[in-house]
């Protein structure tokens, strides 16, 4: 990662970011929000974000996915304004009405819910599903995919993006995690089931659970073949292991169901977050009553503890945004439909500049690989020309349509966007494929 060089630069962003830097380190706040330039990003609204200096751009980032509805979309503000109108901000005894009703809304919507707990952050829900799986299991391995990320904890911290010689291999996310817990984690490819069984046969009896995203969105787009996730639920079955979605990105974005309910395939947990409360910082993990009740606070012996759990102004937030898909199922019909307007339009436009590519996504996600299809797994990925993909967002940023500049970043389309905005995005792509290909 890159971090620019502000020396001499007096825009307001780049004080600011100075400030930034010598507070905080490296001026931000997560590792992957340093892109290089000195984003100062102070003001959003609708499909797009505006930086320090007052340069306007389309937002397909949408803070890394946690955008659904466009920036301040009336309804969630609303929504938010009122929880904090109530004077309860802080769950510190018993619950409060927001805790129910999104736990209702949630259990009423996802197909495998029969019950749900509230998280603040998707890292911490997959934290939770991974306890439950290893309590109900008493077994310790967790299962993943190359390119699956599933947030910051131990247990799942590693092989995301591997470079090729590391990919399947030891890649842990970060020094200061316990040898025990990198090697509690055994990495299989995705869409290739034969994998999970060679790792099934090599650890008999001790793996508690599979979890994936159902479409690896940290690694753009792998579009799951339908025998693929059928078949992971046959093995978890037969094996005694659960089978977990991570739906932290999928969930609520793809379907008001998930990738759940578009595949037909049932989870035994799932968890979610991002989109969920449209900026507001939610996360839930839901499952059958079965598993959920060997919570403590159902009287099971795995610990449910957080003090912000279930915090009532983020859980209004997250009831708004599912009331709004709810009531406007048009917004499936419209992302997935400006989805397909623009994997069709940069497929066009790399065939036509004869760059080879492959324009994925499912449904308002795309991301535009630099290599020759079929794109399946991450083996796949190791051909993609990073230095291309990083070179396409980063150039579309600077003439203001922001992709994260870092490579196999996914873009995302809010119910914000227009078909116009898609047709202005689609220009530029051209202009700067061919400045790619040049
Ligand atoms: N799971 C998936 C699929 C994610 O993409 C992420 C974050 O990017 C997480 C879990 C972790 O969520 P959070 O960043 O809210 O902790």
């Amino acid at each position: 990662m890159t971090s620019a060089d502000l020396t001499g630069d007096s825009s307001t962003g780049a004080k600011l970011l100075n400030t930034a830097r010598d507070v905080i380190p490296g001026g931000v706040n997560s590792a992957t929000r340093l892109v290089g330039a000195p984003y100062v990003l102070t003001d959003a609204s609708g499909a797009y974000v505006t930086d320090a200096d007052g340069r306007r751009y389309l937002d397909y980032h949408a803070a890394f996915g946690a955008i659904l509805l466009g920036h301040h979309a009336p309804e969630v503000d609303d929504a938010v304004r009122r929880a904090v109108g109530d004077g309860i901000d802080l769950a510190g005894w018993g619950v409060t009405e927001p805790e129910i009703e999104l736990a209702r809304l949630v259990v009423e919507t996802i197909p495998s819910a029969e019950q749900m707990i509230s998280a603040m952050s998707g890292s911490e829900a997959v934290a939770q599903a991974v306890r439950l799986a290893r309590a109900i299991t008493d077994r310790p391995l967790i299962l993943k995919f190359q390119g699956g990320f599933h947030g910051w904890q131990d247990a799942v911290a590693r092989n995301v993006i591997s470079a090729p010689d590391r990919a399947y291999g030891r890649d842990p996310l970060s020094r200061g995690i316990l040898e025990d817990a990198i090697e509690s984690t055994v990495i299989a490819e995705f869409n290739d089931l034969d994998s999970v069984r060679e790792l099934y046969e090599r650890h008999p009896e001790r793996i508690a659970a599979v979890i994936l995203e159902p479409i690896p969105h940290n690694v753009g787009a792998l579009v799951p073949e339908a025998a693929f996730l059928a078949g992971l639920r046959a093995i978890t079955s037969e094996q005694g292991s659960l089978l977990i979605f991570d739906e932290v990105i999928t969930g609520f974005r793809h379907a008001l169901g998930g990738y759940q309910q578009v595949s037909g395939v049932r989870p035994d947990l799932t968890t979610f977050g991002k989109a969920m409360g449209n900026g507001y910082p939610i996360a839930g993990l839901a499952g059958p009553r079965t598993l959920m009740e060997r919570f403590s606070s159902a009287g099971g012996d795995v610990l449910l503890a957080g003090t912000f759990n279930g915090n009532p102004v983020s859980s209004s937030a997250a009831i708004a945004t599912i009331t709004y898909l709810r009531e406007h199922p048009d917004f499936y019909e419209r992302t997935h439909a400006l989805g397909d307007r623009i994997r069709t339009g940069l497929g066009a436009i790399t065939e036509e500049l004869g760059i080879p590519a492959v324009a994925a996504g499912f449904g308002g996600v795309f991301a535009l690989y630099f290599t020759e299809g079929p794109i399946r797994g991450y083996r796949d990925l190791l051909r993609d020309n990073d230095e291309a993909y990083v070179a396409f967002h980063r150039r579309m940023t600077d003439r203001g349509f922001l992709m994260l500049p870092l490579a196999l970043k996914r873009n995302h389309i809010s119910a914000a966007h227009t078909e116009d905005d898609i047709d202005r995005t689609l220009e530029a792509a051209r202009d700067v494929l061919r400045g790619i290909r040049d």
